[in-house]
């Protein structure tokens, strides 16, 4: 894939420029350590004109990533909005990805960062399309301990034990992988939040040991909507296999049907789930249709 091209604008602490022109140092924790933060965001076109689906919780997250981490966020959370805007409009783009990275100056020790960036880049996200169902294996790989590491901020090394059990998923023919925790219950895929069906209720893993996804929480919303009683707890494995169905979300994945967990094909079928009720309000959500409807 490629993701920029001879006319892609970025921006980069402050600046707009040519992303085929800029260039950053060699030297630092970031590309070194891991040591670094990002998100991941959406942009979709909706009828009300270009929309970045909840902007602020995103920043917001992205403060509190390097809070947990002690890298300092000195920029203007409402001014970097506006820039986002500003940089999907000077690339043209209406459905996109939009990936923030603070990232550290050059300095090859292990301590404090000695100055940050922050660098914003987007790029075309085809438009939803939500009907494949996932086959997922129970990952090898167990989620870090948040004693190791911050699992409630998104850190770029967070992201080798993801890549590492996304790799040896697909390697086995799995479109994902599902990590459990250190104490063996269920924690999360590696770039996306879980959510089982059973008995009309929907449940999902507590907070603790995953990421608190912005999807997840927008789930949860749509649930007191719905009138859908959700619970948030530890899940068993074996919860998760009796489950009747089970998706995944998150901010590039959306809302995605799980068709099978290893051995497990869930029987209920996928649009007669709870899972494809949230599916389609959470299209509704992103789009805007919901105001819509309000509005005509
Ligand atoms: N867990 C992990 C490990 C992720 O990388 C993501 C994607 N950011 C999620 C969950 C879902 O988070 P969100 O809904 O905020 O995209």
């Amino acid at each position: 894939m490629k993701y920029y091209n001879a006319n892609t604008i970025i921006y980069l602490d402050g600046r707009f420029e040519k992303a085929a022109d800029s260039s950053t140092d060699l030297y630092g924790q970031s590309l070194h350590y891991g040591y670094a933060a990002f998100e991941g965001i959406r942009a979709y076109k909706t009828h009300n004109g270009n929309r970045i689906f909840k902007a602020a919780a995103h920043f917001d997250r992205l403060e509190h990533s390097c809070k947990l981490a002690n890298i300092p966020f000195p920029w203007d959370k409402q001014e970097l909005i506006r820039e986002t805007y500003k940089l999907l409009t000077l690339n043209k783009l209406k459905d996109a990805y939009i990936r923030p990275l603070v990232f550290c100056h050059p300095n090859m020790k292990l301590n404090q960062p000695v100055g940050v960036s922050i660098f914003i880049c987007a790029w075309d996200w085809d438009a939803y399309s939500g009907n494949k169902l996932l086959n997922l294996t129970i990952s090898d790989y167990e989620r870090p301990n948040p004693k190791s590491t911050p699992m409630e901020a998104k850190l770029s090394g967070n992201y080798v034990n993801s890549i590492l059990a996304t790799t040896a998923a697909n390697i086995k023919g799995y479109d994902e992988a599902l990590l459990l925790d250190m104490n063996g219950f269920v924690a999360e895929a590696s770039g996306a939040n879980i959510f089982i069906e059973k008995d009309g209720k929907l449940y999902t893993p507590s907070l603790g040991n995953i990421l608190p996804g912005i999807t997840r929480a927008t789930v949860k919303e749509l649930c007191t909507v719905l009138d859908i009683e959700c619970i948030e707890k530890k899940l068993t494995v074996d919860e998760l296999k009796n489950a009747d169905s089970a998706f995944l979300c998150g901010t590039a994945t959306e809302v995605a049907g799980i068709a099978s967990i290893d051995e497990v094909v869930y029987r209920t079928m996928w649009r007669e789930s709870i899972g494809y009720t949230i599916q389609r309000a959470y299209k509704n959500l992103v789009l805007e249709k919901v105001n819509y409807e309000v509005i005509i």
